[in-house]
């Protein structure tokens, strides 16, 4: 075997960018650790999403998402429960604890989205764009401006 040959020859491994992203093994999962998962390669698309739907999915202003071929995803633990949200589109949770994880769609077969906030160090996939940004709540952008220091409420 050639020495030179890329030691991961699949070409997810290969393509240059973030340093972080290549070659990646992330792992992540739910808030009561029922379910885990795995995660290979390099994500293609990460974005932060403010549509009503991941907004009233989730509970929050917005998700993070990034997104990875259906062979790159596994989950190595438990089971996430299936939500049918449209016609097209599957959402994936943990049904004991309810974390939102996945999000799939007969639309694009070739794509698996992950919550970036469900990764073990969501800090390794930081989101390039936004989209749905026209339906964005209007007090998310004046969250720089309020004040930061409290560290006394328990949020276990
Ligand atoms: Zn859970
Ligand atoms: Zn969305």
């Amino acid at each position: 075997m050639d020495d030179k040959a890329p030691k991961f020859a699949d070409s997810m491994f290969r393509s240059a960018g973030d340093e972080r992203i290549i070659g990646m093994r992330l792992t992540g999962g739910c808030l009561c650790g029922a379910v885990r998962y795995c995660v290979t390669g390099e994500a293609y698309y990460r974005a932060l999403c403010h549509c009503s739907q991941c907004r009233r999915a989730s509970g929050a202003p917005f998700v993070a998402w990034f997104s990875v071929r259906p062979g790159q995803f596994e989950i190595v633990q438990g089971e996430a429960r299936l939500f049918a949200s449209s016609d097209h589109a599957k959402r994936g949770f943990c049904a004991a604890c309810g974390t939102p994880l996945t999000f799939v769609s007969s639309r694009w077969r070739e794509a698996v989205a992950i919550t970036v906030c469900s990764l073990d160090d969501p800090e390794a996939m930081p989101p390039l764009k936004q989209i749905h940004a026209a339906d964005r709540v209007s007090w998310v952008g004046d969250c720089d401006d309020l004040p930061g220091g409290e560290r006394a409420r328990d949020c276990r």
